[in-house]
């Protein structure tokens, strides 16, 4: 027995739009670590106290260095079979779009065409002050040499391209989202506790706008009285036996 309803099958094989909104439960079967990462040099540090522009400008190296790190961890990180079930369901569907509070770019690097960003893209970086794209190997030289990195344009501080706590999201990827979302058949809501707003609140608006909504979870989410349908599974057991369905002919 599948995990999953005939219900979001044929929903699914029949819908012209899907968004799937993503969090960091589909990156956990790629090994990237939450925010705790067990494993050393980086683990005293609370992200809420370096995830914001006063840390940064208190201590740019300290912060840079931080994020040179998670960088680096997504960097040898590999798409899962999650990600790549998504980028496989654009092959049946007129309009999938990806939306998702990850930083780590494994959706675009599976192969999805169309991905928002809610929280920004950690694998780039950009000047604080003229707001030019910066390299990363700018980055790395400046932490080898132990100086800030800085805008080889401007001197302003190179910052990670992320949304900081404080922060406002990207008004455009926002925009793009809630649209999205209005237009949406159906949402699945993958991997994401659906608390954080205005994320939470995507799943939602869709389902006002008549769409079928699925959350796949392990756990109870904040959107788990809501759903159309709960899947209690992870994002890698349930995509791409979801996608193999929709894929597979279909009785009139
Ligand atoms: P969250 O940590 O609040 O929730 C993660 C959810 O994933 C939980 O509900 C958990 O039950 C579920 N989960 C765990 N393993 C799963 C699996 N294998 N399959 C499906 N679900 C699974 O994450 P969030 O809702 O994304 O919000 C946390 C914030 O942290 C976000 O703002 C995000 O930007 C940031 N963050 C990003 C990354 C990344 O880019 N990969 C990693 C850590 C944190
Ligand atoms: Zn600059």
């Amino acid at each position: 027995m599948p995990a999953f309803s005939d219900t979001l099958v044929d929903r699914l094989a029949s819908a012209s739009r899907v968004v799937v909104l993503t969090g960091a439960g589909i990156s956990a079967e790629s090994g990237i670590p939450t925010f705790r990462d067990p494993d050393g040099l980086w683990e005293k540090f609370d992200p809420q106290e370096l995830a914001n522009v006063e840390a940064f400008l208190d201590n740019p190296e300290l912060v840079q260095g931080w994020y040179r790190h998670r960088r680096q961890l997504v960097e040898e990180a590999e798409p899962n079979a999650a990600h790549r079930a998504l980028a496989d369901l654009e092959t049946h569907i007129d309009a999938l779009t990806v939306v998702t509070q990850n930083v780590d770019a494994l959706h675009t690097r599976a192969g999805s065409s169309d991905v928002v960003e809610l929280h920004g893209n950690i694998t780039h970086n950009y000047c604080m002050d003229c707001e030019r794209p910066a390299e990363a190997s700018t980055v790395d030289a400046a932490i080898a040499e132990g100086v800030p990195a800085r805008c080889p344009e401007c001197d302003g501080l190179i910052r990670p391209d992320v949304v900081w706590f404080g922060e406002q999201l990207p008004p455009a990827a926002i925009e793009r989202a809630g649209t999205a979302a209005e237009r949406a058949d159906v949402l699945l809501s993958v991997g994401t506790s659906a608390v954080v707003y205005p994320a939470a609140r995507l799943p939602l608006v869709a389902q006002e706008h008549g769409a079928y909504v699925a959350e796949i979870n392990p756990d109870t989410t904040g959107i788990t009285e809501a759903v159309d349908e709960s899947i209690r599974e992870t994002a890698g057991a349930v995509l791409p036996s979801l996608r193999d369905a929709v894929a597979a002919p279909h009785d009139a």
